[in-house]
C-alpha cells in the first residue's frame, strides 16, 4: 500500500496550483497545503497580468474550480521564512514545492538609472494591479516616457500608460489607479527595442490589441525598415511572426488622425544612459544597432537622445531568493534539475522541488507552467518511496504553530468572503459602467474581510 504524502506548495499562482492538482491526479494518496504571503490567492494572475486583460485573468475561474475542492487547503498572509521555516516543512510534510515566481525586475546596468522618474515595470504591474506591498500613489506626470523592452510587458505598460482611464473602468482596477492613470497628462509612449522588428518578443494579439486602443494613434519609423525586413518564407518562420510583421506593416505610413495620445514603436534603440537634471529624467540617449545576421545585432556607434520625463524598463523579470534554498543568483532561480532542488555541486536536497519561474526563470505563458509542473510533479512521485516520513504528519499542528507565532492566516473560506466582498464593492461602485469587482488593496482589510 503506498503511504498518505503530505506536500506543502509555497506560492499560490498558477504555478503552484497546477502542480498542486497535477500531483492529487498523478499521486491521489496525497493532502497538500498551499501557503502564499498574500492574503488572497492567484499570484501573478491576480497581481501581475494586465487588468484590461479579461481572458487571461479568466483562467482564475479553472484555478478557483481546483482549489475549491478541497483537495488543495489554502493558507494566505504566510511568508515562508518569517511566518513559516524550513524546519516546519521537514517536521510536518515530506516534501515541498516552491513555486513563488518572479515578481522583481531585472536590473539595468546604464548611467543614470537611479534618477527619479526611472522605474522598474514589475514595480508599475504592482501598483496598477493594487498589489498590497508597493505604494498606493504612482508619480504619473510626465507628459513624454519610454519604455524600454519588446516583450509582452512593455506592451502592458505601454498599452496602460496610453489608454485613457476611463476605459480602464470596466475592470477590476482600485479607485486610486483609476485616479492616478485619469490625472495622467502623459502625450507621447515610446517602446524601445534594441534588435529590429522582426525579433520581438510580442504575442500576435497582444501587439494586435495595441492599434485598437481609442484615441491613441500607432507610429512606427520608416528608418527601422530595410526593404526586406521580414521574410516570410524563410526557414523556421513561424505563423505568429507572419501575423505580426503584417501587423507592424499595417502601420507604416499610416498618417496622424488628431488622436490625443500616440504609441510609438521604435526598432534598433539600445538603452545607453538616462539623462537627468536635478536629479530628476530629462531624456534618454540610445545608441542605435544593425542586423548582422542571424538575429545579432551589434553597435554602430551613432547615438540619438530623446527629451522624456519618465523611463520604464521592462526588460523582464527576476527571481528572489528564497532563506535556506539554494539559489542561482545570475538567472534568479531556485538551482534545480528538472524540478529537483540541488545545490552548488549539483548533488540533491531530498525533499525540496520548484515549479514555475522561480525554477526555469521569467519567460513563457502561463499555459507552459503546466507542462512545467508535470515535469516537477513526475520527479516527486518517483521520489515518494525515498522520501523521509515527517515526526508530525499534521496540517492542524502547522496551524497551531502559525497562531503561536501570531500569524494572522487567511483561508479558503476567507478568500470566498473576501472574493464576494469584491464583487459587492463591485456592483455598488456608481461609475456609469458595469464593474465586475472592485479589488481590495490593503492588506490590514485583506485579512480583516477574510477572517471576519
Ligand atoms: P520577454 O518576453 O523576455 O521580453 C524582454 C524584452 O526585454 C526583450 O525584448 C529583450 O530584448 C529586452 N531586453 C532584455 N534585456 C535588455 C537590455 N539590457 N536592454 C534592452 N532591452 C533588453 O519578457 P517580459 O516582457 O518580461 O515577459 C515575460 C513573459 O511573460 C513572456 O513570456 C511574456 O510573453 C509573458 N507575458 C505575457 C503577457 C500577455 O498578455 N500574454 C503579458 C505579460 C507577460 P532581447 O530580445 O534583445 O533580449
Amino acid at each position: 500500500m503506498s503511504k498518505t504524502l503530505r506536500v506543502a506548495i509555497i506560492g499560490a499562482g498558477p504555478a503552484g496550483i497546477y502542480a498542486g492538482n497535477i500531483l492529487h491526479s498523478q499521486y491521489p494518496e496525497v493532502e497538500i497545503d498551499l501557503y502564499d504571503s498574500l492574503p488572497a490567492p492567484y499570484g501573478l494572475i491576480r497581481y501581475g497580468v494586465a487588468p484590461d486583460h479579461p481572458r487571461i485573468k479568466g483562467i482564475v475561474n479553472s484555478l478557483h474550480e481546483m482549489l475549491n475542492e478541497g483537495i488543495i487547503r489554502f493558507f494566505g498572509n504566510v511568508t515562508f521564512g518569517r511566518d513559516l521555516y524550513l524546519k516546519d516543512i521537514r517536521k510536518h510534510y515530506h516534501a515541498v514545492i516552491f513555486a513563488t515566481g518572479a515578481i522583481k525586475d531585472a536590473e539595468l546596468h546604464i548611467p543614470g538609472i537611479e534618477l527619479e522618474g526611472s522605474f522598474g515595470a514589475a514595480d508599475f504591474v504592482s501598483w496598477y494591479d493594487g498589489h498590497p506591498d508597493f505604494p498606493r500613489t504612482w508619480p504619473l506626470n510626465a507628459t513624454e516616457v519610454a519604455v524600454l523592452g519588446n516583450g509582452n510587458v512593455a506592451l502592458d505598460v505601454a498599452r496602460v500608460l496610453a489608454k485613457q482611464a476611463d476605459d480602464m473602468l470596466s475592470t477590476d482596477i482600485p479607485a486610486n489607479v483609476y485616479e492616478g492613470l485619469k490625472a495622467s497628462p502623459a502625450t507621447d509612449i515610446h517602446v524601445f527595442g534594441r534588435r529590429g522588428p522582426a525579433s520581438i518578443k510580442f504575442t500576435p494579439i497582444e501587439l494586435r490589441e495595441l492599434g485598437e486602443i481609442e484615441d491613441v494613434d500607432i507610429v512606427v519609423y520608416e528608418e527601422d525598415f530595410s526593404e526586406n525586413w521580414f521574410d516570410e518564407d524563410a526557414e523556421g518562420v513561424t505563423n505568429q511572426q507572419r501575423v505580426m510583421a503584417r501587423v507592424i506593416n499595417s502601420w507604416r505610413g499610416r498618417e496622424l488622425t488628431g488622436a490625443s495620445r500616440r504609441l510609438h514603436l521604435h526598432f534598433w534603440h539600445k538603452p545607453a544612459e538616462i539623462l537627468g537634471e536635478n536629479g530628476k529624467v530629462v531624456g534618454m540617449r540610445f545608441e542605435r544597432t544593425e542586423d548582422v545576421g542571424a538575429g545579432a545585432i551589434s553597435n554602430t556607434g551613432v547615438f540619438v537622445d530623446y527629451p522624456l520625463q519618465a523611463v520604464y524598463r521592462a526588460i523582464g523579470y527576476f527571481g528572489s531568493e528564497i532563506p535556506g534554498v539554494p539559489f542561482d543568483d545570475k538567472y534568479g532561480v531556485i538551482r534545480n534539475d528538472g524540478g529537483r532542488v540541488v545545490d552548488e555541486q549539483g548533488k540533491r536536497v531530498e525533499g525540496l522541488y520548484a515549479t514555475g519561474w522561480i525554477k526555469r526563470g521569467p519567460v513563457g505563458l502561463i499555459g507552459h507552467t503546466k507542462s512545467d509542473a508535470l515535469e516537477t510533479i513526475t520527479n516527486l512521485v518517483a521520489d515518494v518511496p525515498n522520501l523521509e516520513d515527517p515526526e508530525v504528519p499534521s496540517t492542524d499542528a502547522v496551524l497551531e504553530t502559525l497562531g503561536e507565532r501570531g500569524v494572522e492566516f487567511t483561508d479558503w473560506a476567507g478568500w470566498l468572503k473576501l472574493n464576494a466582498y469584491e464583487q459587492s464593492l463591485g456592483e455598488k461602485d456608481s461609475s456609469a459602467v458595469e464593474r465586475e469587482r472592485v479589488k481590495v488593496v490593503d492588506r490590514d482589510e485583506m485579512v480583516k474581510v477574510s477572517r471576519s
